[in-house]
């Protein structure tokens, strides 16, 4: 398997003085850097770039490509990040010229086309949602959790209530959650779950107050239950004056069967990247469109996109928004690659996308029960929670197990979260895998978990096969290499 293992690296097959680029004839006059660039900023010395031909640099990123794992190479069950397959047509609308050769300070005049599409992805996640407006501005989930909170915010001190200084959050929330909150100014507060698996009622009684600014929910939380009580709690929050923060990354498993906005919801963010079939992975690009009710809506990030009786504008004169929260106008491929998923699929096909999600979570949660602990034992969403309680008895921990996975060319579920499972593996395998793709990765699991008995060494020492074994999980973040240097 380990087939790259002799790759030399880029730097090792450099040679003073080979080319691998052509480029076209200057056909503008030559500038001078120190005509143009301050004299400190002007390296003194050549940067040390590896010299190679066309054909090697080729190879170099073909063989890259090779080690990497995604969608398009593999089952991807990493829970809550919607692994889904992306389909190639999203690709080809994205690099129409009238969409990929724009600019973003072109004349509104002379981008409509754009401009309409923007308009209607708008107003589809309006429906999807059931909400009352909808901007595109911000770039990934939880950027669109802060636009959110802050809207909320805006709101709360419009009224005069400077004292609502609480966001509650629920103990399985995506981190994102808290985190967002303190960003936009807010303590959080945390409520707990129950035995079920979904925010415990009393608990939430309990924490909310005159203080309480906003909840923020997931549904289906992160354990892949469906919050059954949602009603009773948006009243909860409602009475005291709160407002009800919907994190709608995990749409997966709802679309077109229930929304936000009929549950009480006052502001929900979306993640394209996810559930419209954006690619992502490796940080972005992304788009974490936000939804309001009514209340809201003098908020909202301007500009705002409105259609006139001569075609589309952007409204800048919005004196109580939060401001522009994204230069521009949103991440625009990725818009368009929602909105083209959006009308391929259909009304319908949205529908069946949830109903396959949530089949396939169950069909493999049944599947594996027998093998794992499955900490709540009840009819999961587009995703579900198993604990490796019983192998770490054996001396074979969760991460033994996803690193195990990887021999059997699979990316490994999400691990250790939510924090309230011990040993927890969050396994989602969305709607786009066929039953012999998650029957060949349940036989991968179960064979683990016999191997946790028989023989757990080739566990807790895995990956074998591939091209390095265990990283320090931390070192990349704590030291990152700036600079290659040549081994002596
Ligand atoms: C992915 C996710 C987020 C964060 O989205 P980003 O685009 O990564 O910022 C927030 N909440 C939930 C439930 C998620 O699954």
């Amino acid at each position: 398997m380990r087939k790259d293992e002799n790759q030399p690296l880029i730097f090792e097959v450099s040679t003073k003085g080979r080319i691998g680029y052509s480029l076209p004839v200057l056909d503008v006059p030559e500038v001078e850097l120190d005509d143009v660039l301050p004299a400190d900023l002007i390296r003194s010395e050549e940067p040390e770039l590896p010299e190679v031909a066309e054909l090697d640099i080729m190879r170099h990123y073909t063989a890259l490509s090779n080690r990497n794992h995604g969608v398009d190479s593999g089952f991807y069950p990493l829970g809550s990040c919607t692994m889904k397959y992306n389909p190639k047509i999203n690709e080809s609308v994205a690099r129409f010229p009238g969409f990929a050769d724009i600019h973003p300070l072109q004349d509104e005049s002379t981008v409509q086309g754009a401009m309409e599409l923007m308009y209607d992805l708008q107003e589809h996640l309006k429906e999807i949602t059931g909400m009352d407006e909808v901007t595109l501005q911000p770039a990934a989930g939880a950027h669109g959790e802060w636009t959110g909170l802050m809207m909320i915010r805006a709101f709360h001190e419009a009224n005069g209530d400077f004292e609502r200084t609480k966001v509650i959050v629920p103990d399985s929330a995506h981190g994102t959650n808290p985190a967002s909150a303190t960003v936009a100014g807010f303590d959080t507060v945390t409520v707990k779950s129950d035995d079920n698996g979904l925010v415990d009622l009393e608990d939430l009684k309990r924490v909310v107050g005159p203080d309480t600014a906003a909840l923020m929910l997931t549904n289906p939380n992160t354990l892949g239950l469906f919050e059954e009580n949602i009603l009773e709690m948006a009243a909860i929050i409602h009475e005291v004056g709160g407002k009800l923060y919907y994190d709608g990354a995990n749409l997966n498993a709802v679309m077109n069967k229930a929304r936000p906005g009929d549950m009480g919801f006052d502001v929900v963010h979306l993640n394209l990247h996810k559930t419209f079939t954006g690619p992502h992975g490796g940080g972005g690009p992304g788009s974490g469109p936000v939804g309001v009710k009514k209340g809201l809506l003098p908020y909202l990030p301007k500009p705002v996109l409105i259609k006139t009786d001569d075609g589309y504008t952007f409204d800048d004169n919005r004196p109580e928004s939060i401001g522009r929260v994204k230069p521009y106008f949103g991440n625009f491929g990725i818009n368009v690659r929602a909105y083209t998923y959006i009308r391929s699929m259909g009304p319908d096909g949205l529908k069946a996308v949830s109903e396959y999600a949530v089949l396939n979570a169950n069909y493999m949660m049944r599947r594996l029960a027998p093998y794992f602990d499955l900490p709540y034992d009840r009819h999961c969403k587009h995703e579900f929670v198993l604990s490796g309680r019983r192998q770490k008895k054996l001396g074979v921990r969760t991460l033994d197990m996803a690193k195990r996975l990887l021999d059997f060319g699979y990316h490994p579920p999400t691990i250790y979260f939510p924090l309230n499972v011990e040993e927890g593996m969050m396994i989602e395998p969305t709607e786009t895998e066929s039953k012999e793709t998650l029957d060949a990765f349940c036989d991968a699991m179960i064979q683990i978990a016999k191997e946790a008995e028989t023989n757990p060494e080739i566990v807790q020492e895995a990956p074998h096969t591939t091209v390095i074994s265990r990283l320090d999980e931390a070192q990349a973040a704590r030291k990152p290499v700036l600079r290659y240097q040549k081994a002596e």
